[in-house]
């Protein structure tokens, strides 16, 4: 990849990052250390990169569009043949000729796999909308947070979301390397970002003992929400993101859940208690 584009990669990664973290924040000052990394990074871009990256910034959160199948994957425009191409050289910086976002080759992404609603099938709602009694899980068995994400991994490739568990921990763990996403009341919220295609889905795991989440003596994590995400889902993710911390900042709604020994109670619960904060 053209290091350039792996920079601004990395970049659009901070700054959603840095928005997760006004949702769903850990103590230590890592809101100011987002913001410094964010402005030298952007600093050392060549001056026109930079000016179209603040400018396309400034209008929406995502800037850099993966290139699935031919087409834009925020706004779905099929690019030209030799765009693409072009794209996948990674010589210079393309843009979209549609949405004017930063286009990249994605490289081994794991791709969403599951069955789309049929068009004559009742809309869902809240969040049966992007997840599933079958990808509850009660009580993982892991003893670290790398097991435990695996075990949620594992668990969407088995129940046919995704096509790769192992690509999907693999993001997992780098997001986890640049900020642990453990938060408060034991809840961590671990995630993989650009996955292919599809929408968003989640999945949930309880722990009855707890986890070491690493997040700076805030307790062991009992609630884990793992997130494939697609880059055109981001900002529903923020949004997601909101509902969850707001709901599962009651004691109650965190009790309820816990006390779910079964795949389908837990899955009734998380209806439940989301019913008001996910629309
Ligand atoms: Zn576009």
């Amino acid at each position: 990849m053209h290091p350039l584009v792996n920079h601004l990669i990395q970049l659009q990664e901070l700054a959603l990052i840095r928005d997760e973290q006004k949702i769903a924040p850990r103590k230590g000052g890592h809101l100011q250390q987002l913001n410094e990394s964010i402005s030298r990074m952007t600093q050392q871009l060549p001056p026109s990169v930079r000016e179209q990256f603040i400018k396309l910034h400034k209008k929406d959160l995502v800037v850099m569009s993966p290139v699935n199948d031919g087409m834009c994957a925020i706004c779905n425009m099929k690019l030209p043949i030799s765009l693409v191409q072009a794209v996948r050289m990674a010589k210079a910086v393309h843009s979209c000729p549609n949405c004017a976002r930063l286009l990249y080759y994605p490289q081994s992404a794991p791709k969403w796999v599951g069955i789309k609603p049929r068009r004559t099938a009742p809309r869902k709602a809240g969040i049966s909308r992007f997840s599933s009694e079958t990808l509850m899980i009660p009580r993982l068995e892991a003893k670290t947070k790398e097991q435990a994400i695996r075990e949620l991994t594992d668990k969407m490739e088995r129940e046919g979301f995704v096509d790769s568990s192992s690509k999907l921990l693999e993001m997992a763990l780098r997001r986890e390397v640049i900020l642990s996403t453990g938060v408060d009341h034991g809840l961590a919220i671990p995630h993989a970002r650009g996955v292919e295609g599809g929408g968003l889905t989640l999945a949930c795991g309880l722990h009855r003992k707890g986890i070491d989440w690493e997040s700076q003596s805030r307790g062991l994590t009992r609630i884990v929400f793992f997130m494939a995400i697609p880059t055109a889902a981001s900002a529903f993710y923020l949004r997601l993101l909101a509902g969850l911390m707001e709901s599962f900042m009651h004691a109650e709604t965190r009790k309820a859940l816990l006390a779910a020994k079964e795949p389908e109670v837990m899955w009734k619960t998380l209806c439940k208690v989301t019913r008001a904060t996910i629309k």
